[in-house]
């Protein structure tokens, strides 16, 4: 994953963008936003925090801060969260300053947050967000992707297939909506709405010095 500190710089100056991946899980947006950060240097992960105890192989700081209930409502109430939301009976939230000053450097931030979690970010920080919704195929699709992951339990699983339906509802909370069939493919669509987005003309805080260069003599 990228290091925040170490990002290219835009040529032209613009302020980043927060750029939400949605998705039920076992849709591919793991493999869709791992990707990203590895192609592209302008975007950089918002590590969330979450009561949830680490899987196999994930790295507190990289993939998640693993905190306790306490710690975790101590940063709700304390206003460190730019939104929180419950999954699974685990909370996760988004912590706020790195955001908020990354955003005003031009850094762009992706987001792998549930449609609570978007719609609270939607509320807050409008302009800054896009909002991205992948969906699968099929539902037997879905079923077979959570079972071939093999991290989890069959009733874990059910208990995911149950949520994946009813995330699957929330789809018109979002401004894209791709479906992956073909993940190269999802990717291509998923980048060209990141370029896209990044081009609209009020996120370009250069523009005024940019074109008055181009329009002298
Ligand atoms: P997992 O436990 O599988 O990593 O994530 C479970 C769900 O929690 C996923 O739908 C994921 O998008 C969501 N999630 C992860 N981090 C956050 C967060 O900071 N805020 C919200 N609202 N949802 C999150």
């Amino acid at each position: 994953m990228a290091d925040p500190q170490s990002l290219d710089r835009p040529n032209l100056a613009r302020r980043g963008l927060m750029f939400i991946l949605s998705s039920p899980s076992g849709t591919g947006k793991t493999t869709i936003a791992r990707r990203l950060l590895r192609e592209d240097a302008e975007i950089a992960m918002s590590v969330s925090v979450t009561t949830r105890p680490p899987r196999h192989g994930e790295v507190d700081g990289h993939d998640y801060y693993f905190v306790d209930d306490t710690k975790f409502r101590e940063m709700a109430d304390g206003g460190e969260l730019i939104e929180w939301a419950q999954v699974f009976g685990n909370n996760y939230g988004t912590p706020k300053s790195h955001i908020k000053a990354g955003l005003k450097e031009g850094r762009d931030f992706l987001f792998d947050i549930d449609w609570q979690g978007t719609q609270q970010l939607y509320q807050r920080m409008e302009t800054d967000v896009v909002r991205v919704f992948l969906l699968p195929p099929s539902i037997g699709e879905l079923e077979d992707r959570l079972r071939g992951r093999g991290t989890d339990s069959d009733e874990v699983i059910a208990g995911r297939m149950a949520r994946a339906q009813h995330e699957i509802s929330h789809w018109d909370g979002y401004d894209y909506v791709v479906v992956n069939d073909d993940i190269d493919a999802c990717f291509k669509k998923v980048k060209t709405i990141l370029e896209a987005e990044r081009m609209r003309r009020a996120r370009q805080t250069g523009l005024v010095d940019f074109t008055r260069g181009l329009m002298r003599d």
